[in-house]
């Protein structure tokens, strides 16, 4: 039996469908944009394994001071013995992020692990348990985040009671008809029917919603919900997962906003492919935790700090944000043409920050009616064309690119010629 096959029959042996997989190969090597695959088929990568890898597969920076680090300490626990890489990268991190005032950061390992502790801080920080995010969110799969991720499927169906005190309003997404007025409408509802405002501890959003399908969240939103948390002492948690580290054209997306956030919640590309993931908030609220609430055996291990650093150095050095902005323009333009022919599947809303861009598949020309199976169709389509390419979006019908910063010019081209193919109809 061919490799891919072999380990694929293996996996639905060995591993629950639960966790589930985009594309059926199997990766043996990878370089910036490129996987190999098991049977040494060639791939160009406009997924970074999910946001992952916006300075590519092991830039040699990255892996650079990752072996620097390996012989010096792998692991010796924040909590027992502290070493300088977290102290560097959290002083980085609170000269960077758009934090009003002083700043300090906590690190841990997951995303969503970020977001259960950025929720943790804001209610020892107000005394209350509420806490509002949006529908179409994706905030994690642990029980608490879960709760506060605005999909059902795939994320919280069989997995209730879900975690108490969690309320949604609905995100603001023109072709879905909720606009600004209406959301804050409900949420003000929300506030009158539900929760009291003084009950609140945080409202937790993505400035641009990754799994729900690339939809930024408008300044006006942003503005009246900044607006709300000064009048009622409530928190306001960016969650920038997804987000952050050059993908939206800035190193994070709430600068794109002259709202600060209290909390910004930070994962996936901040080291550039080793797990690490951490919150970066105002000192006061920070430190109101007592000593031992926060932490974590792995917590900003020393591997995921080293990889950090290595990747701050790397944005600057080779200007991954103009390249973001520039090569996310180029993006627009030639799918903007694609939606233009005839020949291809239709699409529309073709949009997105810097290099954070997604379209969706719709039911016709001049139609707003999402179709789930045609994303699907073209990812498959790709894949069978060497370009690993993923969709999202609430009723699956985006399609979403998250290429390497770093990725080659004609590379990046090839990419998207291949998507033109998979659109083919
Ligand atoms: N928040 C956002 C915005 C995300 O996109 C994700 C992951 N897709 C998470 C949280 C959860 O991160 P993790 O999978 O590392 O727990």
């Amino acid at each position: 039996m061919a490799e891919n096959a072999d380990l694929l029959a293996r996996r639905m042996k060995a591993v629950p469908r639960g966790v589930s997989t985009a594309a059926p190969v199997f990766a043996a090597r990878a370089e910036n944009a490129t996987i190999w695959d098991v049977e040494g088929n060639e791939y160009i990568d406009f997924a970074g394994g999910i946001a992952v890898l916006n300075t590519g597969h092991r830039h040699p920076k990255v892996i650079e001071a990752v072996r620097a680090q390996l012989d010096a300490v792998t692991h010796a626990a924040f909590q027992v013995t502290a070493y300088a890489p977290y102290i560097e990268l959290a002083e980085r991190l609170n000269v960077l992020a758009p934090i009003a005032g002083a700043a300090k950061t906590i690190l841990f390992t997951t995303g969503a692990e970020a977001v259960e502790n950025a929720v943790k801080i804001a209610r020892a920080a107000t005394g209350r348990s509420a806490v509002i995010s949006f529908s179409g969110g994706f905030h994690g799969r642990t029980q608490l985040t879960m709760a506060l991720t605005g999909k059902v499927v795939p994320y919280k169906q069989q997995f209730g009671p879900a975690a108490a005190d969690v309320y949604h309003a609905p995100f603001p997404i023109d072709r879905y008809g909720i606009d600004v007025e209406t959301s804050l409408n409900v949420l003000a509802h929300v506030l009158r029917a539900d929760v009291e405002p003084s009950r609140v501890a945080a409202f937790v959003l993505e400035p641009v919603q990754g799994e729900g399908g690339f939809h930024m969240a408008p300044p006006a939103l942003m503005n009246a919900l900044r607006k709300l948390c000064d009048q009622h002492g409530i928190m306001l948690i960016a969650d920038e997962v997804q987000t952050g580290f050059g993908r939206t054209g800035k190193l994070f997306a709430m600068e794109h906003y002259q709202a600060k956030a209290d909390l910004i919640t930070m994962a996936k590309s901040l080291a550039g492919g080793f797990p690490l993931s951490g919150i970066t908030g105002r000192a006061e609220i920070m430190d109101l935790v007592e000593p031992g609430g926060l932490g974590g055996t792995y917590g900003g291990s020393p591997i995921g700090c080293a990889a950090a650093l290595a990747v701050l150095d790397v944005i600057s050095q080779e200007n991954l944000l103009e390249r973001s902005n520039a090569l996310g323009a180029r993006a627009k333009a030639r799918i903007e043409e694609m939606a233009r022919r005839n020949d291809l599947a239709p699409i529309d809303a073709v949009r997105g920050p810097g290099s954070m861009i997604a379209f969706d598949l719709v039911a016709g020309r001049g139609s707003k009616e999402p179709v789930g199976a045609a994303a699907k169709r073209v990812t498959t389509k790709a894949l069978e064309r060497g370009l690993i390419l993923l969709s999202c979006g609430v009723f699956g019908e985006t399609i979403r690119l998250l290429y390497p910063l770093t990725i080659p010019e004609a590379q990046f081209e090839a990419g998207l010629s291949k998507l033109e193919e998979a659109l083919v109809v």
